[in-house]
């Protein structure tokens, strides 16, 4: 379903991206996680073309992500994301976060967006919230709103970038449970994250990334269970945070 070949990106002199290659199959779920700055989000955010790249070629099932035809649109409702700012639009409220993409870039009309946005909020539990405006939720609150947005283009993966690190401890959980029924339901999943707990029950794979490159790419309990067997940063990166 997601296949990066040898991608590799720059800014200036500096090689964010070297020669990174991955394959994620139709209901995986993959954590990535790594050190700040070892090209975490720059690496999911080329899956759906939010990061271009100089090296390499990026497929989204039918799609060539990097090429110059691609269609973005498209492609980013195909692969739907998630941010650690949630970014829901604030002059709208709620249910027209929900509606906007849908309408604009589905074709939808309105009631049909409205139907299927009010579906969304009553599987995240916020329902009673859609006319509020985001700035009057809470934190877990906007992410689980922004994560029903994406779902309302009926993606076929999920990209999650951090969702969970800007939310105060108590409303973590809230979020990672819907993002558990989402994996248990059969969503395909990308997801940075270094919420551990989560990648080990939730995840299939944990790609490890360190100074741009992809320096594990294994099995959950591989990755944790077999600790000697890792490289030496990952080793190194899993004695800081377990
Ligand atoms: P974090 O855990 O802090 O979110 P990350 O693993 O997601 O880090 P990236 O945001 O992908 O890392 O950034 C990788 C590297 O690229 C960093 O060194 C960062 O400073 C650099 N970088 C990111 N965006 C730009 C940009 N627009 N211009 C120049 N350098 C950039
Ligand atoms: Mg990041």
């Amino acid at each position: 379903m997601i296949q990066l070949c040898n991608v590799s990106k720059w800014y200036g002199g500096f090689q964010v991206l070297k020669d990174c290659s991955l394959k994620i199959n139709q209901g995986e779920v993959v954590v990535i996680c790594g050190p700040s700055g070892s090209g975490k989000s720059t690496l999911i955010k080329t899956i759906n073309g939010m990061e271009p790249v100089q090296a390499g070629e990026i497929r989204l099932n039918d799609h060539r992500v990097n090429d110059k035809e691609a269609k973005l649109p498209e492609i980013r409702a195909i692969a739907g994301m998630v941010f650690q700012h949630f970014e829901l639009f604030p002059h709208l409220n709620v249910l027209e976060n929900l509606c906007l993409g849908q309408v604009k870039v589905l074709g939808r009309t309105h009631a049909a967006a409205q139907a299927r946005g009010l579906s969304l909020l009553r599987r995240v539990g916020l329902h009673d919230q859609k006319d509020k405006y985001p700035a009057a939720l809470s934190g877990g609150q906007q992410q689980r709103v922004a994560i029903a947005r994406a779902l309302s283009m009926d993606p076929l993966v999920m990209l999650f970038d951090e969702p969970t690190s800007a939310l105060d401890p108590e409303m973590v959980n809230e979020v990672l449970d819907v993002m558990t029924d989402l994996a248990t339901e059969g969503m395909t999943m990308v997801v940075v994250t270094h919420e551990m707990g989560f990648a080990r029950k939730v995840a299939d794979r944990i790609i490890f990334m360190d100074e741009g490159k992809i320096q594990e790419d294994c099995a959950v309990a591989a990755f944790f269970d077999d600790i000697e067997g890792r490289s030496p940063r990952a080793q190194h990166f899993l004695s800081k945070i377990l």
